[in-house]
């Protein structure tokens, strides 16, 4: 079934009429074919920081839960997730199902031995983690490194990092890597790895290397915040101290993030599922231009994960909306139609 879409076309605004017969957008005309929906047009959302498939920390990857939250990101106008860590190995229906996103995985979390939650990641000695980062990247594209963790916790190594990311660039992939403290925030940066997630703490100095070295920060700062407001009440010491004093810098490092070029990408690493929306609106609250809040969570992540946006040949997705959403980035949340893969899957 071919399927039409027609309005100003995001980022640039430009009028289009695009059809698709199965998943590529093109302009050449299919007589009879009504428009599904008519406004301003985004490529499909991103949400570049999610780990759909289970509740809470530890649970094991639940292939029913999966589905529900991946659909909770579809209705959101989400077309792809990237997902720097999964509670288990995904179903082969995950990424590739008519209703659900489009997906890029790391596996499991590898991660350093007495840190993250019991249950989640692998474990992994220095001396094996390229090797084992670079087994998973040949896999899935990504491998996901937590490089620090607790207050009194040694960080991943600057060297050990380093090699990591030479062995997983060695098979084609990149390389994400947690980090909430500023010496593993600087261990990453030194490294180049190719997107710091969350980067709380992190020394904005660096911030410049990042942008000239094509580091990502996905700053996932709706949902540092939100901890932030239930840390607050927690007993005086060293650990709320760290907390509380790196969220709260954390919008204004986010902003100087995507003042000095660094790509930033929208990540919500939280439930509900589907709440990239208040990630883009955290990030324009933080002062990240509008215009520059959105591409964070469509077209210029969907440029670094390889997907071209709304032209002649590129992947049938997009969010199409009554108003551009640029003037009001709460309308993001309801868009009137969600096309994936050339279909039709949601419709307000
Ligand atoms: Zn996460």
């Amino acid at each position: 079934m071919v399927i039409r879409v027609r309005g100003w076309a995001l980022p640039h605004g430009e009028h289009v009429d695009l059809y698709a017969d199965g998943d590529r957008w093109t302009t050449d005309p299919v007589p009879g074919v009504a428009p599904v929906a008519e406004g301003w047009l985004v490529p499909g959302l991103v949400d570049a920081h999610t780990h759909p498939g289970a509740e809470a920390p530890g649970e094991a990857l639940d292939d029913e839960l999966l589905r529900a939250h991946l659909r909770q990101h579809v209705r959101a106008g989400v077309a792809v997730i990237r997902s720097p860590g999964l509670a288990g190995e995904p179903p082969p229906w995950f990424g590739t199902d008519p209703d659900v996103p489009r997906a890029w995985h790391a596996g499991p979390w590898l991660v350093q031995h007495g840190q993250f939650f019991d249950g989640w990641g692998r474990r992994v000695e220095h001396a094996e983690l390229p090797a084992v980062a670079a087994a998973q990247a040949a896999r899935t594209g990504w491998a996901k490194v937590v490089a620090d963790w607790g207050v009194d916790d040694a960080p991943v190594p600057a060297d050990v990092l380093t090699a990591v990311v030479e062995a997983v660039r060695a098979v084609g992939g990149r390389l994400a890597v947690h980090t909430q403290h500023a010496a593993g925030g600087a261990a990453a940066v030194v490294a180049g790895v190719d997107s710091v997630e969350h980067g709380m703490c992190l020394d904005p100095d660096l911030l410049h290397d990042m942008a000239a070295r094509g580091t990502a920060l996905t700053p996932t700062l709706s949902a540092i915040t939100s901890t932030l407001a239930t840390v607050v009440d927690k007993p005086e010491g060293p650990r709320k101290r760290w907390y509380v004093d790196g969220a709260t810098a954390h919008a204004p490092l986010t902003a100087a993030a995507a003042e000095a070029g660094v790509l930033v990408l929208a990540g919500t690493d939280s439930a509900p599922h589907g709440r990239v929306a208040d990630e883009v609106l955290a990030l324009a609250a933080a002062g990240v231009h509008p215009h520059t809040a959105l591409a964070a969570a469509s077209w210029a992540a969907r440029a670094y994960l390889g997907l071209p946006g709304l032209e002649p040949g590129a992947p049938a997705d997009a969010a199409v909306y009554a108003e551009d959403p640029r003037t009001d980035l709460r309308a993001l949340s309801h868009p009137e139609a969600v096309i994936l893969r050339g279909r039709l899957v949601h419709r307000s």
